[in-house]
Order: structure tokens, then C-alpha cells, then sequence
């Protein structure tokens, strides 16, 4: 066995890849290389919601309290109202009418809304020393190639590079994901395919579905919305406005002084609530690309919807459109000297707003079982079956996030099976127009209750979840 250090490469500096690079920061056994194509580190997007095993692992990164409480402290600031005991912390309302379909408790602090610029400062505040992460800004992957003792990596600027193991954090698009794929022997090609014309890049879109839903994404300030609507439910309470193949997603952020609105709508769905295991519903119609859009567009995409929440699309500032895409559940997120995690191995719909949250997750976790055992470890076995530990613990959890995030966005926009909920109930309903019967909003209240319980469905807590690996590595005699 050679005592040279290990040589780790992160493909991707966004969330995922720099909490991978933290979690790494005591370990002076392993060198690491850090790759991010973008010029700088950027946070893109404005809100994000995260959970209390979110926040568990940015303790046991080293956050300390004080930190830790000012960067979650910002609900409490801008929605105190909705932590009071009474409060409800997420409600949903019905589109056409406004009225209150289901209020969600959950415990506080449960779920903090933050500003994504602030979790970034976070991670970057926790990023190991110069001295064994290099950071390399403008190195986009363009290649990864597994061999027996090592894994090529090749840039589009013309570096190239040779490591022991290779983290792929680089998000939906992964050219990481390519060389599992590829080792998992992933045969199937999708006909017409978003292939750019190289073959490697067709064969890892393939695993990419347009799930067809768009959203429109901007932010609003709260001085705009106090104007026209100064007790607007958006400025204190997370809210969601419900309605057949279109769903609105609105929570204040950054001390309240920001109101962050998702505006989804559906291009074609069948209103089958549920994806099947490796089979997700694939939208046909053509993808929007990403851009600007005007208000007025929005607008008419939701005619005849409520006031309240017609007001918050009116006050949209230069708002932008994103398809909403997830992946093919995949097998397995490593091979013997690659791991994925984050949106590379899962990216999700965002319906649970579970996705940046998973990829801290797997990154904690990924980076702490490479820790433990990194003394000494450079053979492949060892190797592999470091990485098989993470993807014991990762891989069913992640794919059944994944497949709840999607089955709660169709929920959003009442895919549910709605002849049969009438006819058990008896009652009327025009889906179209907004009226739920009984049953449907029964069906909508206990689709809630599930999904919204993701954080404690599929895992412990973090610390179990370490224990667990803890054992594995010591069965393995990697600890
Ligand atoms: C509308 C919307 C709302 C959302 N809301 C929430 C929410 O409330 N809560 C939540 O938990 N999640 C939410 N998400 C999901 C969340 O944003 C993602 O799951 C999360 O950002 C994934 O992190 P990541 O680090 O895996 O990937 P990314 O954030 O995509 O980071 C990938 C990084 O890799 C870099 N990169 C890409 N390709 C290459 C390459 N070839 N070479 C080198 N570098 C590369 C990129 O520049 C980027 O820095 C939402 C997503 C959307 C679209």
C-alpha cells in the first residue's frame, strides 16, 4: 500500500460540491481538487427552504451556533407569525377561489426559508484550507474516463488531470453522471434525443426529462406588495395557490423584506399523480429554454385566478422562465472510483424543496466516510468500497425523494384521480374551475401530510445515518 494522499477531485462548486469540499476540511490525508466551469462562485435563484437535517449537517460541519442561528433566524424575523403555536407553517389555497384548502403544521423550525446567497456565504465560510483544496474557477468537464487505477478527467480549456476518485457535483447536466452511466451499461437512447451532436453528450441527456412543467421564478419586493395589499398571507406565511395544471409558490425571505414567487404552470399533463420507478412521465411537448419573460405572458397564463394571487404575478420584477426537469431514477450513484451526489445523481422537481437539501445530505455524509477512512486508502477496493458504503446509504433515499417531489406536484395541480374521489363522495367537482369535492381535498390533505413528511420518511437523523456508515467501514476494516 503507498502512503501518498489520496487525490480527490469535486466536478462542481455549487451546493452539493462545496459542502463535499467542507466536510473534507479536517482531512489532511486526502488532496483535493475542486473544478467549478463558472467564473466564481454564484448562487442562482433567490429562496430555498431547508429542514432540520439540513441543519444538522451544517452543525457538524463546525458551523457554530451563533452562525448558524443568525442564518436561520431569518423566518423567524420575517414570519414570526407563523411559528406562533396557532400558525400554520405552509397553507394551500385554491387558485380560483382563495379559499383555504389545508393548513400544514410542522414543528418549529422544522423548516427555514433562507435567501440562497446566505447559504452559500455559509459554505464558503467552511471550505477547507488552500493548502489541500485547490480551487480551480473555469474548468468546465468535458470528459471523464474510469480506468482501472485512476480517473481522467478532461476540461474544455485543455486541462486535464488524474485522480484516485472523482466526486461528480455538477448538477443536472452532469458529465460526471456520463461515465457511470456509462459504467452502469445504460444502453437505453431516447429517439430524439437533445443530443449537441457528440455522442457522449447525447447518451447522458437521455437520462434528462422535461417533465412538462415550466415555472415562471422573479422576486418581489415586500415595500411593492405592502402598497397594494399591506396583510397580503405572502408576506408572512409560506403559501401555495393550487389549481388544475397550474400552481403558484409563494414565502418570504431574507427578513421579510422579500417575497419569493414560483409561478408553475403545465404544458401537457395526463394527470396521472404518480411516476413509476424507472419510467417517469415524460412530457412530449417541446421544452421552453430558459429566458426572460413579461408579466403580461404570466398573466395570461393564469386566467380568472384569484386576486391575491394574481396581485403577487402583477408584481413579479424581471421575471424568468425555467422548465422543470428530473432525472431517470438511476441504479446506482457510484462505480469503483466515482460518486455522484446532488442533483447529478437525483435532480428533482422542486415540489418537495428538497433538492438542494438532499445534496448537502449526500455531500456530508459522502465527504465524512471518505474522511474516515482516507488514511492510507489509495487501492481500488478500498475505494470502491468506500463508495459503495455511500451509495447504501444514499441511493434509495435519494430516488424516493425524488419520486415524491414528483408525485406532490401533481397533487399542487390536482392530478388526482378525481372520478373516483366523486363518486365515493357523491359530490360535484370541476377541477378546471377549482371545485374539489370532499374527497379530493381529503386526497390533497393526505398527499400533504405524506410527502411533506419526506425529512423523517426515508432516514433517521443524520447522526443514525453516520453510525450506520460508521459500522459499514468498520466491516469493510476501513476505520
Ligand atoms: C425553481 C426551483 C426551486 C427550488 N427550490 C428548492 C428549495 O426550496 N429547496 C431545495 O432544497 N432545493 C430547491 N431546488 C433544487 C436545488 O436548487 C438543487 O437541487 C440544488 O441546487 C442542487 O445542488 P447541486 O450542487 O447538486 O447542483 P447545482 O446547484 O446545479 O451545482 C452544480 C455546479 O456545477 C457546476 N458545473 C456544471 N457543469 C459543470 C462542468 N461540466 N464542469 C464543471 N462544473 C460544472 C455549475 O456551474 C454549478 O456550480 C429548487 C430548484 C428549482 C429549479
Amino acid at each position: 500500500m503507498t502512503t501518498r494522499k489520496l487525490r480527490v477531485a469535486i466536478v462542481g462548486g455549487g451546493i452539493g460540491g462545496l459542502t463535499c469540499a467542507a466536510a473534507l476540511k479536517d482531512c489532511h490525508d486526502i488532496e483535493i481538487d475542486l473544478f467549478e466551469a463558472a467564473a466564481k462562485f454564484v448562487a442562482i435563484g433567490a429562496g430555498i427552504v431547508t429542514w432540520p437535517r439540513t441543519h444538522a449537517c451544517f452543525k457538524a460541519l463546525g458551523v457554530n451556533d451563533e452562525v448558524l442561528e443568525a442564518v436561520l433566524n431569518t423566518r423567524k424575523e420575517s414570519s414570526c407569525k407563523e411559528t406562533e403555536p396557532s400558525r400554520p407553517s405552509w397553507t394551500f389555497h385554491n387558485g380560483k377561489d382563495g379559499s383555504m384548502i389545508y393548513e400544514h403544521y410542522i414543528k418549529e423550525a422544522e423548516a427555514t426559508n433562507l435567501h440562497r446567497q446566505k447559504l452559500l456565504d455559509l459554505l464558503l465560510s467552511q471550505l477547507p484550507s488552500a493548502s489541500h483544496c485547490r480551487i480551480h474557477f473555469g474548468h468546465r468537464l468535458a470528459g471523464c474516463r474510469e480506468l482501472p487505477d485512476s480517473v481522467e478527467l478532461s476540461f474544455r480549456n485543455g486541462a486535464v488531470g488524474s485522480f484516485d476518485l472523482v466526486i461528480g457535483a455538477d448538477g443536472l447536466k452532469s458529465v460526471v453522471r456520463q461515465a457511470v452511466v456509462r459504467d452502469l451499461g445504460y444502453k437505453e437512447r431516447q429517439s430524439g434525443g437533445e443530443g449537441d451532436g457528440e455522442d457522449n453528450q447525447c447518451y447522458l441527456r437521455s437520462d434528462i426529462l422535461y417533465t412538462g412543467q415550466s415555472a415562471f421564478r422573479a422576486l418581489i419586493p415586500r415595500e411593492r406588495l405592502v402598497e397594494v395589499w399591506p396583510d397580503h398571507r405572502a408576506l408572512y406565511t409560506p403559501t401555495i395557490y393550487c389549481g388544475k395544471s397550474k400552481h403558484l409558490v409563494a414565502y418570504p425571505i431574507q427578513n421579510g423584506e422579500i417575497v419569493n414567487l414560483v409561478a408553475f404552470f403545465s404544458d401537457s399533463r395526463s394527470g396521472s399523480p404518480v411516476i413509476e420507478s424507472t419510467s417517469s412521465s415524460v412530457s412530449s411537448s417541446p421544452q421552453p429554454n430558459n429566458g426572460s419573460v413579461t408579466v403580461e405572458a404570466i398573466l395570461a397564463t393564469y386566467p380568472g385566478w384569484h386576486d391575491e394571487a394574481v396581485e403577487l404575478l402583477k408584481m413579479m420584477k424581471d421575471p424568468t422562465i425555467w422548465p422543470i426537469q428530473d432525472l431517470r431514477p438511476l441504479e446506482s450513484y457510484v462505480t469503483p472510483r466515482i460518486a455522484l451526489l446532488g442533483d447529478a445523481a437525483h435532480a428533482m422537481s422542486p415540489h418537495l424543496g428538497a433538492g438542494a437539501c438532499t445534496a448537502i445530505e449526500d455531500a456530508y455524509i459522502l465527504g465524512k466516510i471518505i474522511a474516515k477512512s482516507a488514511q492510507g486508502v489509495t487501492n481500488s477496493n478500498d475505494i470502491h468500497q468506500m463508495l459503495d458504503i455511500y451509495n447504501t446509504l444514499r441511493q434509495p433515499y435519494g430516488n424516493e425523494i425524488m419520486r415524491w417531489a414528483h408525485e406532490m406536484g401533481e397533487f399542487y395541480e390536482f392530478g388526482f384521480d378525481s372520478s373516483e374521489l366523486v363518486v365515493n363522495s357523491g359530490e360535484d367537482s370541476d377541477l378546471e374551475d377549482g371545485k374539489l369535492s370532499k374527497g379530493q381535498i381529503l386526497a390533497f390533505r393526505e398527499a400533504v401530510k405524506k410527502n411533506w413528511g419526506w425529512p423523517g420518511r426515508a432516514a433517521g437523523t443524520i447522526e443514525e445515518d453516520m453510525k450506520r456508515a460508521h459500522v459499514m467501514l468498520e466491516n469493510a476494516g476501513l476505520v
